[in-house]
Formats: C-alpha cells, sequence, structure tokens
C-alpha cells in the first residue's frame, strides 16, 4: 500500500478447465497453454483482483484462481495473497461500504477465452444456492475488440428460451439428459456476438455463451448446472446437471424448472432487457477535451459494474471513481501513479507483468493520474468494480 500508494500490483492468474479447448486469444505463450499438465486442460481462463479460488475438481492445485499482490523488497520480489491484503486491511482497501456488508470482496473477473461454445447452463438465484451453501450468481460479459482478433468456432450466445415455450417441453429435454443429445437449445434463440458490445446474465436465466474472446465481471460465487448434454459433439457428465442441487432434489425434474427465473427466461424483449452497447460516463465532448474517453460497459447489475478507459496517445488526465476496483490493460503503455503500466505482447506461465492493479477505495476517490507515454497508441484498460458502485446508476 506504502509502495504503490494505495494501488496493489497483481500477479496473473492462469486457470485450466478440463472441459475446454483454449481461443489462445490471451497472450499467453503458445507453449504455455497446457502448462499446468495436459489431464488439468488447457488455459482458457486469467482472473482478476479474485479472492475467490477456483473449483477445478480433485487435481486443483492450492490457490488457484486467488490473485496474487508483488511488492519489491530489497531487489527482490516478494507475493502474498489479495484476499489476505483484505483480511488484514479491511475498510482501508475494499471500503467501509463493501467491508460492513460482505466482510470480504465478493466480486472478481476474467478472461474467458474458450475456442468452442459452452452448453447451455444456468447460475441458480440465491434461494436455491442457498440450499447448498453457495450464493447466487450473477454474471456479465464485455467482448474487448483488442482480444478478438477471431471470433471462435461459433461466436453465437444462445440466451433463455424462446416466448412460448412450454415447461413440458424442458422437462421433456432434461429426461433426454442421458441419451446423447438432448436438444435443449432447440427451444432458445442465439445471439449473434459483436466486439465493444456485451450482454447481462442475472441468475435463473439459460445462457450458452459463445467463442468470443469475453471480459466477464461476475458476482463471487462457482454455482452453476449444464441443462445441455451435448455441445460441440462433446457431451456434458450427469454430474454438471445435478451437483449443485440439494441431494434430495436429484432427480426431481420439476426442480429443475424451478431453479429457472421461468419469465426472464422467455421475456419477448430478453436483448432490450440484457443487452450492453458501451454509454459514455459523462459528456464524450468533455471527456475528449481532457485527453481521455470512458464508458460504462457493464451496468445492469447491482452487483458489479465495470468501465472501460481510453487515455489518448501523449495525454495525461487524473480519474477519480467512488469505490475501489480492479483493471486490466489491453492496450498501450504508460504510467499509472507511481508503477509503469503495459500490455505485454506474449507472457510466459508463471512471468510477472505490469498490466494488473488493484485501486484502495482512497486511491480511486482521491483519483489516480495516468501518463501515456506513446505518441500513437492510446491506453485501454478494463475496470472491473464490486456491488452497487455509488457512481452507476442505474
Ligand atoms: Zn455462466
Amino acid at each position: 500500500m506504502e509502495q504503490g500508494q494505495g494501488v496493489l500490483r497483481l500477479t496473473p492468474t492462469w486457470v485450466p478447465r478440463s472441459f475446454c479447448v483454449p481461443g489462445r486469444r490471451i497472450s499467453l505463450h503458445p507453449d504455455d497453454y497446457y502448462a499446468l499438465g495436459g489431464n488439468r486442460g488447457g488455459i482458457d481462463e486469467r482472473w482478476f483482483s479474485s479472492t475467490t479460488a477456483a473449483g477445478n475438481g480433485p487435481l486443483t492445485s492450492p490457490n488457484e484462481g486467488l490473485s496474487f499482490i508483488a511488492f519489491e523488497d530489497g531487489g527482490r520480489t516478494e507475493k502474498f495473497l489479495l484476499r489476505d491484503a483484505v483480511a488484514e486491511l479491511k475498510d482501508q482497501l475494499i471500503g467501509a461500504r463493501i467491508w460492513k456488508e460482505y466482510q470480504r470482496w465478493p466480486a472478481y473477473s476474467k478472461f474467458f477465452d474458450n475456442k468452442g461454445p459452452l452448453p447451455h447452463h444456468v447460475h441458480h438465484r440465491h434461494e436455491h444456492a442457498k440450499l447448498v451453501g453457495q450464493f447466487g450468481k450473477p454474471e456479465a460479459y464485455y467482448y474487448p475488440p483488442q482480444m478478438n482478433n477471431h471470433g471462435g468456432d461459433f461466436p453465437y450466445t444462445f440466451f433463455g428460451l424462446y416466448p412460448g415455450v412450454t415447461r413440458q417441453q424442458v422437462i421433456e429435454c432434461m429426461r433426454n439428459f442421458e441419451k446423447g443429445d438432448n436438444k435443449i437449445t432447440n427451444l432458445s434463440q442465439a445471439h449473434r456476438l459483436e466486439p465493444g458490445t456485451g450482454w447481462d446474465v442475472p441468475p435463473g436465466i439459460l445462457h450458452a455463451p459463445g467463442s468470443l474472446c469475453t471480459y466477464e465481471p461476475q458476482f463471487a460465487s462457482d454455482v452453476f448446472a449444464m441443462y445441455q448434454s451435448l455441445v460441440n459433439d462433446a457431451i456434458i457428465p450427469p454430474e454438471l446437471l445435478w451437483q449443485n442441487m440439494p441431494p434430495e432434489k436429484k432427480g426431481d425434474f420439476d426442480f429443475l424448472i424451478e431453479v429457472l427465473d421461468w419469465e426472464a427466461n422467455v421475456d419477448p424483449n430478453f436483448a432490450v432487457n440484457h443487452f450492453m452497447r458501451p454509454k459514455p460516463v459523462r459528456s464524450v465532448e468533455e471527456m475528449k477535451s481532457d485527453g481521455y474517453q470512458e464508458n460504462w460497459i457493464c451496468y445492469k447489475s447491482a452487483a458489479y459494474s465495470a468501465k472501460e478507459l481510453t487515455v489518448f496517445p501523449g495525454k495525461t488526465v487524473t480519474i477519480r471513481d467512488a469505490a475501489a476496483y480492479g483493471f486490466i490493460m489491453v492496450q498501450g503503455h504508460g504510467t499509472l501513479g507511481v508503477w509503469d503500466i503495459e500490455t505485454p505482447r506474449l507472457i510466459r506461465f508463471g512471468q510477472l507483468t505490469h498490466d494488473e492493479y488493484f485501486v484502495s477505495e482512497a486511491a480511486a476517490q482521491r483519483g489516480v493520474t495516468i501518463k501515456n507515454l506513446s505518441k500513437t497508441d492510446p491506453i485501454v484498460m478494463l475496470k472491473h468494480f464490486g456491488p452497487s458502485n455509488p457512481d452507476l446508476v442505474l
């Protein structure tokens, strides 16, 4: 906190998924996508400002998914967990508002970089998640143009169920789960994904994320249920449907329907209600004359929010926020306060970077000064905030 004047430098947190094939758009060295061993699967996620461990099966390594802070001590770089820093510094780091309500940093973000689509799945609402000791999980997507030089195998996302679908039709699909393709996406609509835009997905809504590289702010929880049994020619095991349902509800197809927020799934205005095009945080003209542009990119949930900040070449700006946040660089280089900030083209597994930080509430409110040292290249960073950002008027 002293070294960084309230801004903590984080190290890259790579997460493998045994059921995924990496899309190779997150600047990891081509030799390192299987750095944790083939049996762990490819690395297709990088987690940001995470105090939440990855639930990755029995082979999960200690601290998987958790962000580390790096600091310099007599020429050596030392590391410790962001989770421990939050526990130690409490409101001094994340602000009294969030500490009082959660006693932890209750959100994180990630790059999700999968070559193919994911199965149609749901994250439980809180009333169903708490039956298995978990929290409901809203999530949101933004597709950074910098990370999407190709769209992967299937750059379309199914959301919900089309209007008029009946509960009986969905129950029929769930009865067929173990018979190969249960065809649940036949009851849904896919939307073409567009770099530079995003979607908001409250819990209880079915979604089958497409293969764009996705920046994904979310509430800190790992609760999910896969409702689709075959995706991209791969079978989804039934455990992934039932594992977060209470034991007495295993095999209960009516309960699977109850977990869905039915009206939200069949909403005829789904796209209008959930699609997000970036919105300027204030007058674009004023921001441009000050040397930057800042947009809300995730702004439809009270559980988290996110901004994209662009600082124009050669400019120095001071940016104030009401709440603590983490950020990841996606373009350019310069300085932020006492730190160098840059966007490495290629990162080896285990290598340190200067592209990810966490800004304490006091530092955010004081304002951080960002200098763009390039004559031609903008600085672009994505900023992830926790719940109920006071700057966000929903
Ligand atoms: Zn999801």
